[in-house]
């Protein structure tokens, strides 16, 4: 655990993640961007309750956690991200439900018995599909708010308080009929990225998904806002 106020907040930035592999991603492509910066994970900082991510769409949800991981830390940058799989047949769905879909939070296995079920009568051709990613990066004055952050009128630009760059990425691709690969998480066994026909996610080492990911997109349309 590191302790909070040995941090220099000018130069380090939380990332509003439990998921360690993200961390790595994060830092080797935004910290290039952000020379001398250290990247802490926010489990390493204390434990603290989960954001409730009940925002409309992925860009609310990462905001939601990266304000929410300033809040909990008083630190002044961060960065969250939020993702989710976007299938043409089902309108959209499971779009920022995804961890959920089937009910309970990140029952990867529900939620990939659900997409089979509903996409096992949706004919080639009409099986497109998106994985979609968002990340935020806030960075906090450290001055008074005037008046209560309004994000609908902050939108991406400056204001008294916040500075928020926004990068997005998608990975085009398509649900398979039933799942193959053991690599991955998510719904990784059933997506067959474009970039590597007829491979599922789930089959590519790690290097090779960090190279097409929506979230290596997202995060490299990010960091080209920084340099
Ligand atoms: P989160 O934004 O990391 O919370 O991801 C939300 C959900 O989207 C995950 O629980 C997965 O179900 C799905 N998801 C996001 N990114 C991926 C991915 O790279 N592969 C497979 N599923 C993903």
């Amino acid at each position: 655990m590191i302790d909070i106020s040995s941090l220099d907040p000018a130069s380090t930035v939380v990332v509003a993640t439990g998921n360690a592999h993200k961390v790595v991603e994060i830092e080797a492509i935004l910290g290039k961007a952000m020379p001398g910066k250290r990247f802490v994970a926010l489990g390493e900082l204390g434990s603290w309750p989960d954001a409730v991510e009940d925002a409309p769409d992925f860009e609310g949800n990462a905001l939601i956690k990266a304000r929410a991981a300033l809040d909990a830390t008083g630190l002044a940058l961060a960065v969250a991200d939020d993702s989710g799989l976007v299938v043409d047949a089902l309108d959209g769905e499971p779009g920022v439900l995804s961890a959920r879909w089937a009910g309970e939070h990140g029952n990867d296995d529900a939620n990939n018995d659900k997409l089979e079920r509903l996409m096992a009568d949706v004919p080639e051709g009409q099986r497109g599909a998106h994985f979609h990613s968002t990340v935020a990066l806030v960075r906090r004055e450290p001055v008074a708010c005037p008046a209560p952050y309004d994000p609908a009128t902050a939108g991406h630009s400056f204001d008294a308080c916040e500075l928020v760059f926004i990068g997005n990425g998608d990975c085009p691709g398509h649900i398979g009929y039933e799942r193959v690969g053991t690599h991955g998480f998510g719904y990784d066994p059933l997506f067959l990225p474009d970039d590597t026909p007829g491979r599922t996610m789930a089959e590519l080492e790690l290097e090779e998904k960090n190279q097409i990911s929506h979230r290596f997109r997202a995060l490299t349309a990010l960091a080209a806002q920084l340099a």
